[in-house]
């Protein structure tokens, strides 16, 4: 290693590809007993309204995995390998269940909205499960939101369309999460399939620095989504400049830490409680 670092950059190269391989077959194996051994936990962000009454309208369903081996691992570390491993399969059946379960015991007509993976849409018994986690929980369908991202259009988008009919043929929702980062397909927009569309960080960002191509971008989304009868979440909001730049920009939901952090569900319970102190007092 010591001769690697000494310049041969090369075995360097190899010896980290190496690594980083070794990396991801543990993890996978950890993976793949993370169920049983009840790794995972949710966390649920503040979706709230973009007018000045910030009304709570749901949450978001973010998942958690805490392992002995690798310690509290994000998910932009592990969801891409649960992919490869096509563990994304029953880890995300878990999460949608569990998202059910937590959710029905969230007053009125708060939402839940679930991350969905292209593997997981397109296995055969998707529509199964997702009926299941309903009808076991209790949870009324019109509270369930299903956010996917624009990539999952890129292999058969003819058959992730039929999935996506389905399940609104069910009554639940559907969120296009992350929206402008990816493979953009305003086509898959236009046929009345989604309800929300999530504009993505970066242009929140951008917009609030006066970046002329990121207030460009939101305008023209919300703009189609207005026109398309669809509502526009402004996702990673962090700060009252951002919050006042996308009410500007005419978004119609807030997502971000400015509005609430991801918290155990127990915390999402206590928010409600807050509220009804406050419409009391
Ligand atoms: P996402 O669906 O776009 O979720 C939003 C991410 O932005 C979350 O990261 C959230 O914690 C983070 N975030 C929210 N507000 C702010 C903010 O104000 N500033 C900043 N800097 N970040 C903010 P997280 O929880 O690390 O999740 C990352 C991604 O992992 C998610 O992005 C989603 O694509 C994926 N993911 C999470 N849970 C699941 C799941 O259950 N299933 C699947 N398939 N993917 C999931
Ligand atoms: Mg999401
Ligand atoms: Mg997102
Ligand atoms: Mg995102």
């Amino acid at each position: 290693r010591a001769k690697s670092r000494g310049g041969n950059a090369h075995e360097s190269y190899k010896h980290q590809l190496h690594a980083e391989a070794e990396e991801k077959r543990q993890m996978e194996a950890e993976l793949r007993k993370a169920i049983e051994r009840n790794e995972f936990h949710l966390e649920y962000q503040p979706v709230v309204n973009a007018d000045n009454e910030h009304m709570l309208v749901g949450f978001e369903a973010l998942v958690r995995w805490t392992n002995e081996k690798f310690g509290r691992v994000p998910p932009f570390k592990f969801i891409k390998v649960a992919e490869d491993a096509r563990l994304i399969v029953p880890i995300g059946t878990w999460v949608l269940r569990q998202a059910c379960k937590d959710a029905v015991k969230w007053p009125g007509q708060t939402k839940v909205a679930v991350n969905v993976s292209v593997d997981q849409l397109t296995e055969p018994g998707f529509i199964d499960v997702v009926t299941k986690a309903l009808h076991d929980s209790g949870l009324p369908a019109y509270r369930l939101e299903i956010e996917v991202t624009e990539g999952i259009f890129l292999n058969d988008g003819k058959y992730a369309t039929s999935v996506l009919e389905r399940i609104r043929a069910l009554g639940i929702k559907l969120s296009m999460d992350d929206f402008g980062t990816g493979y953009s397909s305003l086509g898959y927009l236009s046929n009345s399939l989604f309800d929300t569309i999530k504009v993505d960080r970066s242009f929140v960002v951008g917009a609030a620095q006066g970046k002329a191509e990121s207030i460009a971008i939101i305008r023209a989304v919300v703009a189609m989504a207005q026109s398309l009868g669809l509502a526009t979440t402004a996702e990673g909001v962090e700060t009252e400049i951002e919050t006042q730049m996308i009410q500007q920009l005419g978004c119609t939901k807030i997502q971000g830490y400015y509005f609430g952090r991801p918290m155990p569900f127990a915390d999402s319970m206590e928010l409600f409680e807050n509220q009804n102190r406050r419409n009391v007092a």
